[in-house]
């Protein structure tokens, strides 16, 4: 440095980097259109591979202009607590449980009102 003089460079706004060998990836404009009305217009990748829908604002998915919907996938049945406890016992067993239960149910529920009636027993 000849004039003794320090000399910054602002960060931020410069880029020591040179557009050499960067090259923009190709883009095209993707539309999606919503029931709702809205279109979505996205910037994609040439070599991106497009989603055949995209979530609108609305919550809603928007299929792709000129697309098709995407075959649903089987789902997966939805294991209930139903199913769990009928993998546990059979419906006999359930049946009897209840019984049971319910026999301890209205002895308490009797109980209950009894003990307010009477006093305390057992
Ligand atoms: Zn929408």
């Amino acid at each position: 440095m000849a004039d003794g003089a320090l000399r910054g460079t602002r960060l931020g706004t410069l880029s020591y980097e040179t557009d050499e060998n960067v090259r923009l990836a190709d883009r095209q404009a993707v539309y999606y259109d919503c029931s709702c009305g809205t279109t979505i217009e996205l910037p994609f990748s040439l070599e991106a591979e497009i989603p055949s829908v995209w979530e609108c604002r609305c919550g809603a998915e928007a299929l792709l202009r000129g697309g098709q919907w995407p075959e649903k996938k089987p789902e997966k049945p939805v294991r209930t607590h139903w199913d769990m406890l009928l993998e546990r016992r059979s419906v006999a067993e359930l049946e009897e449980l209840l019984t049971e239960s319910l026999d301890i149910l209205r002895s308490g529920v009797d109980d209950f009102y009894e003990s307010g009636n009477k006093g305390k027993k057992k």
